[in-house]
């Protein structure tokens, strides 16, 4: 019996140590159209492989030590992997904010229907234009803007001499959609570059919704036609990966990961896009940690994050992630983050849970960098588009 039992650990211990070198097969090329998916598929569908390294790619520059990365598919060892009609194909992302409208409910009543109440209502005087600002500033607008849009819409309800809700709501409408800046750029730069994947390093504090985030993004570029690897730069936080790999499993995309906590943020950044390219994806997201010990020690991380991924690829998107229902402590977050990293968008989340809706438009402002992207809900398909029209429509609830 003694034998026995010796015997089946020693076959346990070999098998699992096996497991551990399997990694799977990188493929060159970027996948056709429809299929592209496919061959990000976990182990058995086409792309897991056995025990050889990933190849390196052709003029690839020497980069951080790749030890502890494993860009293992999102199947744990020793699991079978999910069957094809497991993974789900998310929808296209145009128009989701419009879908989505019902989910500003809270910002609809406590900023836009209470505007036009009062400036379709009896008396719109002095006080009442106060209480106008002053909705706009609780709303999180910001003074500045708020006492902006008071000034211009004053002198044009004067002007145009009406109380007329469809008139009133129009000209509110216009200042709204003005301060939101319809103009700014939002295209989210998601195309690769030639054979280079594009790279979005998504940055914030923990508990903004990064990691969220950089899942449904996934979801974003996967449904939009884009193949998408994910890297779990967040490397002090085990769970952040598991949770990506959660995220990566169910649209069949594979993470790279490093195997212990504490583990170079740079390094698995690098190896990200190492294995990106190889793989010929067309997007690369890496999640990144989001302490804000010091801002010398951000500067220092995300700095070096971005150098060691630019020795062979291009950094496409820097997106910080702010929490809508932060409020003024969230623009102090912003100012950091804006200071220490060249932030090309901003992705809102949790503005289902607030009724400051107005937080688009101060930390535009703040940082001069526009809202790309919204977090309207915890569900799967819940991040949208930015679109201004949209968006001051369903806060005006027409
Ligand atoms: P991280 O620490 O920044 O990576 O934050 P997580 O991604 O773990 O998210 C923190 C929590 O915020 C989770 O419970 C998410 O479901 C939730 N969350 C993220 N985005 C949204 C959103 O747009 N709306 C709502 N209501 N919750 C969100």
């Amino acid at each position: 019996m003694e034998h026995v039992l010796i015997i089946v650990g020693i076959v346990v211990v070999v098998a699992g140590g096996a497991g551990a070198l399997v990694v799977p097969r990188l493929r060159r090329g970027r996948p056709g159209p429809g299929t592209g998916r496919g061959t990000e598929q976990p182990g058995g569908t086409g792309t897991a492989a056995t025990g050889t390294a990933a190849p390196a790619a052709p003029g690839r520059e020497a980069g951080p030590p790749a030890a502890d990365i494993t860009a293992a598919p999102p199947v744990p060892a020793g699991q079978a992997a999910p069957a094809a009609a497991a993974i789900e194909h998310p929808p296209p992302s145009a128009g989701r904010l419009v879908r989505l409208r019902g989910r500003l409910a809270r910002s609809q009543t406590a900023f836009g229907s209470a505007l036009l109440g009062l400036l379709s209502g009896a008396r719109l005087d002095e006080a009442t234009w106060d209480e106008i600002e002053e909705i706009l500033i609780t709303a999180d607008m910001g003074a500045a803007p708020a006492r902006q849009l008071v000034d211009q819409l004053r002198t044009e309800v004067k002007v145009a001499g009406t109380r007329d809700l469809a008139e009133v709501r129009a000209l509110l409408r216009a200042d709204l959609l003005q301060q939101v800046d319809p103009n700014l750029d939002r295209t989210l730069h998601s195309a690769p570059h030639g054979d280079r994947p594009a790279v979005l390093l998504m940055v914030g504090v923990n508990g903004t919704g990064k990691t969220t985030t950089c899942g449904r993004l996934a979801r974003v570029l996967i449904g939009d036609g884009r193949t998408v690897l994910l890297g779990a730069a967040d490397t002090f936080r085990a769970a952040a990966a598991d949770q990506l790999e959660t995220w990566a499993g169910r649209v069949g995309a594979t993470v790279v990961r490093a195997d212990r906590e504490g583990a170079d943020p740079a390094s698995v950044a690098f190896e990200a896009v190492s294995a990106g390219i190889d793989r010929g994806v067309d997007a690369v997201i890496v999640d990144t940690a989001g302490r804000l010990h010091t801002k010398t020690g951000l500067m220092d991380e995300l700095g070096k994050i971005k150098r060691v991924i630019e020795k062979h690829a291009t950094v496409d998107e820097v997106l910080l992630v702010l929490d809508a229902t932060t409020g003024q402590n969230g623009l102090r977050q912003a100012r950091v983050f804006a200071e220490v990293v060249d932030v090309t968008g901003i992705v809102l989340t949790k503005l289902d849970g607030t009724a400051k809706g107005g937080i688009v438009i101060a930390v535009q402002r703040e940082l001069g960098v526009p809202v790309k992207l919204v977090g309207l809900g915890e569900g799967p398909d819940d991040l949208a588009p930015f679109e201004p029209a949209a968006f001051v429509d369903a806060l005006l609830g027409g």
